[in-house]
């Protein structure tokens, strides 16, 4: 093989590319990983999951000086915020793992290329450097990772200042007075908590009629309460309609479909977080006759491969839901593949997350989808506010809902609005990759006292044996 022949190409360095061209060199092949941006990591590491989880740590702790520590007895005078030291822990958090990915290639022999990459034929993909000095790579096989972007929304002309994404909303210089934010996801409930524990009144608009998308409702429901009571405002079966900018005020046009008024609201930075679109910009899809759909995404089938079965897609340019660890467990199961074995991924149980105080997590179905399938189901719940550990941390609000066939008793989905919900989750994700019963859990050992014996609880109230209410 010639120095810019491969195995496999990875086009981007998001979870889903590097991740893949980790597992594709352990099984051997001479992979090769191409990314645009200066540092590896993809939108996950750089301006994604890291950055923003960086944030809400930084703010929770801060609202825990304000608020919290006086009720342990610990005095600790009056708060101020640090802003820029706040950024700066965020970016050197962002700076050990994206270089510990540059670490990991040299570790596994990876060939990375800085540029963009761009198809010239089947086989060949273009690397073009940012000083536009070009070179050509030849890959017996082609990973398109390339990950996704903020999602525009017509009215809304994003200037990077008063109007902003994600990205800048992870980097602001200053605490906003207000925040406008459009969209009730993940993303826009995740930076409206970081910027509103820090001072900023927010008010988030959203177009369906609950927050966190199709999570489950009655918990979404009791997540929007204990925001407001945070201090969000929401706006449901809304829409910004549009957003002037003048000097350093932004008005917002808020269209209430329900009550089919117009709300204009004042505010000085609005956050579109209406979603992310899949990312396929300048890749050459045309050169090889591959395309998006109307969607804008790249079609695969059941084995990560488009319309040309050596060309494969992963990750946020596919279907489904745009999260890191799907975009891994592809990168891997496509590794695989490609080295002659069986990779599989089971979208069954893609736990999501929602990473407010307290945190919303949720695995396989709920109970609207059940119902509407006309399957028959148990439901086990069980609050927090009598469980000793969480009264200890002094976190009580929320509950665990489990979720099991009637027959057979096999877990079909798991929600929890709870602290550390997202850490507590893992447990019913591996139970349902078993194929688990909520008995399978009920009778395991949970330490005491911690917060995972309300799951425990929860599997118990499937068959009414909860013990502690
Ligand atoms: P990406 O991570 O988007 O990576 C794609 C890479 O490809 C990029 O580095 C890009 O520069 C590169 N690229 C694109 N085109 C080319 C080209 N032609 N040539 C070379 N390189 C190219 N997910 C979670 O699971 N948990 C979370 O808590 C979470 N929080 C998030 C918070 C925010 C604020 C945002 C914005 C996203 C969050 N996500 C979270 C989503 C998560 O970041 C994505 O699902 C994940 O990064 C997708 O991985 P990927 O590999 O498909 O693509």
């Amino acid at each position: 093989m010639s120095q810019n022949e491969f195995d496999v190409i990875f086009i981007g360095s998001g979870p889903g590319g590097y991740v893949g061209a980790i597992r594709a060199a352990q099984l051997g092949l001479n992979t090769a990983v191409i990314e645009k941006d200066k540092t590896f990591g993809g939108t996950c590491l750089n301006v994604g999951c890291i950055p923003s989880k960086a944030l809400l740590e930084s703010s929770e702790h801060f609202l825990a000086a304000q608020e919290e520590l006086g009720h342990h007895g610990v005095n600790v005078g009056s708060v101020s915020l640090d802003l820029s030291t706040m950024l700066k822990r965020k970016d050197k958090i962002v700076e050990e793992l994206t270089t510990g990915i540059d670490y990991l290639f040299k570790k596994n022999k990876i060939t990375a290329f800085q540029g963009t990459g761009k198809f010239k034929g089947p086989h060949e993909v273009e690397v073009t450097d940012s000083a536009g000095k070009t070179q050509t790579l030849v890959g017996k096989n082609i990973v398109i990772a390339t990950g996704s972007v903020p999602r525009p929304l017509p009215g809304l002309d994003v200037d990077g200042k008063h109007i902003i994404t994600s990205t800048e909303a992870l980097s602001l210089p200053a605490v906003p007075e207000h925040m406008v934010v459009v969209g009730a996801g993940a993303i826009g409930l995740e930076m409206g908590s970081v910027w509103g524990r820090l001072g900023a009144k927010v008010t988030v608009v959203e177009y369906g009629s609950k927050i966190c998308g199709p999570m489950d409702a009655k918990l979404s429901k009791r997540l929007q309460q204990i925001l407001s009571k945070q201090g969000f405002t929401f706006e449901l079966d809304a829409k910004v309609s549009q957003a002037k900018v003048k000097g350093s005020t932004v008005t917002v046009s808020i269209e209430r479909m329900k009550k089919g008024d117009t709300l204009e609201v004042k505010c000085d930075v609005v956050l579109v977080a209406a979603g992310r679109a899949p990312y396929t910009k300048g890749l050459g899809l045309e050169n090889v006759g591959l395309s998006t759909n109307d969607r804008g995404v790249v079609e695969v089938d059941r084995h990560w491969r488009t319309s040309q079965s050596h060309i494969y897609a992963i990750g946020d340019v596919i279907p489904g839901p745009m999260l890191a660890h799907k975009a891994e467990e592809e990168g891997v199961a496509v590794a695989e593949i490609i080295a002659g074995k069986h990779g599989h991924v089971n979208y069954e149980t893609v736990p999501s997350v929602i990473y407010t105080w307290p945190e919303f997590a949720s695995v396989g179905k709920t109970e609207e989808e059940l119902k509407a399938a006309g399957v028959s189901f148990n439901v086990g719940t069980f609050p927090f506010t009598a469980n000793g550990r969480a009264k200890a941390l002094g976190h009580t609000e929320g509950q665990v809902k489990i979720l099991a066939d009637k027959t057979t008793d096999r877990i079909l989905g798991a929600h929890i609005v709870g602290p550390r919900a997202s850490d507590l989750l893992g447990e019913l994700v591996v139970a349902m990759e078993f194929a688990g019963s909520s008995e399978d859990v009920a009778l395991s050992f949970h330490a005491h006292p911690t917060l995972s014996e309300v799951i425990r609880e929860a599997a118990l109230a499937v068959s009414g044996r909860a013990r502690q209410m």
